[in-house]
């Protein structure tokens, strides 16, 4: 009953959106430019639906409320928000995302501010409510998932603006995460497409420790997931922007690391010379690879077994020996 009055209004406020982005002065001079500037062409902002939020306090509101929206409903949407007693628009001045579920339905909106400062959080995101859910969502995958489906192979970004620079490049079988660490739902809506996840992330250090997060639970999902970090200071839309599609391709599945093995290189290098942390390390890395065993997948399982003790030096029975001990 609420998820659907939910819809209504986030369908209500997606077409507002849009609106003053192409039919508005302010829409046009700013947000319009914002988008060409970052390289958005009028095909893909129309595709993915993006908006503007105009920077009046009451736009939205006045709309919504004259064509007798319910006010409780607009608060729970994140569209208007109550301050000193008055009702105002949740969202002023920034570009605007919406976010749909698979089946074209707006959940949600992702709302970026035109210059970043330190007052400010740069993106404003709905709060959590009956449609949105954020650890079940990942963006784009109404547009994704024909592609996934076709090269079955999901890539997974970062933000939203990875997700529409992929698209317009070409590349489609792209959602984002939004930014937090991977969920074990997400993964489980990844996994109803294909069981190959290769993740993207930005090449800052955030990105790398949020992507490090979600490995064992995708192991369980019985997922092969790859990693691939873009270069410093870049992220996909920066750097598909900059080099093209197909030296993005090539630079992804030319640099695309099995995740268990980057992240046993990655502690490695924590580790050095000292034994304790170092066995430590060989424990954590068998209960992982024990944790394949969940698909049934043999080969796999051996090859970690094989690549890991030549990555760790160590015996390659010895560690087989201790993934089985896990697996019981
Ligand atoms: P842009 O290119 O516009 O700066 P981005 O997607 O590269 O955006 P990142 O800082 O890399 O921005 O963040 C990745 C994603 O994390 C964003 O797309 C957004 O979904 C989420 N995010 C970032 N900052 C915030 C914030 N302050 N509040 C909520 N979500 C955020
Ligand atoms: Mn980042
Ligand atoms: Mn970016
Ligand atoms: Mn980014």
């Amino acid at each position: 009953q609420t998820a659907d009055s939910l819809f209504i209004i986030n369908s209500f406020a997606e077409k507002f959106f849009i609106d003053q982005l192409f039919k508005t002065e302010e829409g046009r001079d700013i947000g319009l430019s914002y988008f060409k500037e970052r390289g958005f062409r009028e095909g893909i902002i129309e595709k993915f639906k993006l908006g503007y939020s105009p920077e009046s306090r009451t736009a939205f509101t006045d709309e919504a409320l004259s064509n007798q929206y319910n006010k409780e409903l607009l608060l729970k949407a994140g569209l208007i928000a109550e301050r000193n007693g008055n009702l105002q628009d949740n969202y002023r001045g920034r570009v605007i995302f919406p976010i749909h579920n698979n089946s074209g339905k707006v959940i949600g909106f992702g709302a970026r501010i035109l210059k970043t400062n330190e007052k400010a959080p740069k993106y404003i995101n709905t709060p959590e409510n009956e449609l949105y859910v954020k650890s079940k969502i990942l963006y784009g995958s109404y547009f994704a998932r024909a592609a996934i489906d076709k090269a079955d192979e999901c890539l997974l970004v970062e933000g939203y603006t990875d997700v529409v620079s992929l698209h317009q490049a070409g590349i489609e079988n792209v959602v984002a995460s939004g930014g937090t660490s991977l969920t074990i739902d997400q993964l489980r809506l990844v996994r109803k497409y294909t069981n190959n996840l290769t993740i993207i992330y930005d090449g800052d250090s955030a990105g790398v420790k949020a992507a490090l997060r979600g490995l064992d639970l995708a192991l369980e999902e019985g997922l092969n997931v790859k990693l691939v970090l873009i270069p410093d200071g870049e992220d996909p839309d920066s750097y598909v922007n900059k080099v093209g599609a197909a030296a993005f391709v090539q630079f992804v599945n030319q640099h695309k690391k099995d995740f268990i093995l980057f992240q046993l290189e990655l502690s490695l290098k924590d580790v050095g010379n000292d034994p304790a942390k170092k066995s430590e390390l060989v424990n954590k890395i068998a209960e992982s690879i024990s944790r394949v065993n969940k698909t049934e997948d043999f080969t796999r399982q051996q090859d970690y077994i094989k690549q890991s003790s030549s990555i760790l030096n160590i015996d390659e029975a010895g560690l087989n020996a201790l993934v089985n001990k896990y697996i019981r």
